[in-house]
């Protein structure tokens, strides 16, 4: 069966403009109504179901003409791309999709420079995010507000800057071949890059930003997001961790198949690909469920694309972050998915020797 999964999301930019605080601003948007469900904790990623985000944009849909039938929006907890570049999926990155951070006072900085070229190289569609509107002078805070309404509330000097501001973005982006717009003047999402004034410490713009990453994907990858859900797993490392009750254990974001409780996985090590046995999938509780932190984790049967969940098995003490887990069924998958791993591993060895 096949099932459109979610897209999986990185957050890039230059240092203190605003990646942390616009992620825990996602992570924390509430919406009205109780049955649009909520925001669900993964390990290492936080997933916005597609009811939230329509539930947040009300009209603002509409910015999106087609309708949207992904299942939700899977953002990766770290941000930096130095998470984008070492999390690999089958040659490219792990992220889908990229929300590219800007602090709109500031400008262009130089990981702001080398976050797009990174971007440009893996071609990842991204947006922009242009952050810390609030800090124009005069500007009028309401927290968690569309940009549209927002922007109607400010008066014309304030209104004023922050165009001035946009332009000098624009001009950036031309500056390195990319024709950018504030997002409700692009014409042709294809053709140009969309700006969404923001404000990550307020949640003012977060609205749109959902929506338009949600569309972009929608419209841009949706054969790149269709998946055999019911095949076997494939999934990246993201971290390496030792638990309290289950030694070493990987963070694994998947992004293809389902993962089954007893499936045999192999995993990228430091020289050799590991053969092991699942022991324990597991996800965090809710953080209002946790009474004893030693057990901040509920177990799960299985998992299926997109989602981040923990992987108890023995002998991952060598696992690298970075490397792919791939779920095997049978001698010959084996056989197919130690040789690719192994095939990851020299090229990694190599392209490193060349530095
Ligand atoms: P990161 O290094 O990109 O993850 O940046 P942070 O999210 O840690 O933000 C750096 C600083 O900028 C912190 O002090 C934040 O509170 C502040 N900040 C982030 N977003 C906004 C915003 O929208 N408005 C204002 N005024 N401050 C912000």
């Amino acid at each position: 069966m096949k099932k459109i999964r979610q897209p999986i999301i990185a957050v890039l930019g230059h240092v203190d403009h605003g990646k942390t605080t616009m992620l825990d601003r996602i992570r924390n948007t509430r919406v009205a109504e109780k049955e649009a469900g909520g925001i669900t904790q993964h390990i290492g990623a936080t997933e916005v179901p597609i009811d939230v985000v329509k539930q947040l944009a009300g009209p603002l849909l509409s910015l999106w003409k087609g309708e949207i039938k992904l299942p939700g929006l899977l953002f990766i907890d770290t941000p930096g791309h130095e998470a984008f570049t070492s999390l690999r999926a089958r040659g490219g990155s792990l992220a889908d999709l990229a929300i590219l951070i800007v602090d709109v006072n500031e400008g262009f900085q130089p990981q702001t420079l080398e976050s797009i070229e990174i971007l440009r190289k893996y071609r990842t569609p991204f947006i922009v995010a242009a952050n810390k509107i609030d800090r124009i002078k005069g500007w009028k805070i309401t927290e968690n507000e569309p940009f549209l309404v927002n922007i109607k509330k400010q008066d014309q000097r304030a209104q004023q800057e922050l165009e001035t501001k946009l332009w000098e973005l624009i001009g950036k982006f031309y500056e390195i071949g990319f024709q950018a717009n504030r997002f409700d003047r692009v014409q042709d999402f294809r053709k140009e890059l969309a700006i969404i004034p923001i404000s990550a410490k307020y949640g003012i713009g977060i609205p749109e930003l959902l929506v338009l990453i949600s569309g972009l994907a929608q419209k841009y990858l949706e054969e790149k997001l269709k998946i055999e859900v019911e095949g076997p797993a494939r999934g990246t490392i993201l971290e390496v961790r030792e638990e309290i009750g289950f030694g070493t254990t990987i963070d694994v974001i998947v992004y293809d198949g389902t993962l089954k409780k007893d499936d045999m996985i192999v995993v990228g090590g430091k020289d050799k690909a590991i053969v092991t046995k699942i022991r324990a999938l597991l996800k965090p509780k809710p953080l209002d469920e946790i009474r004893d932190p030693r057990y901040r984790f509920d177990q799960v049967e299985e998992v299926s694309a997109s989602a981040g969940i923990k992987i108890a098995a023995p002998g991952l003490e060598d696992a690298l972050a970075g490397s792919p887990v791939i779920a095997v069924r049978g001698e010959e998958e084996l056989e197919r998915a130690k040789g690719e791993i192994l095939d990851q591993i020299k090229s990694v060895i190599i392209s490193t020797d060349k530095v």
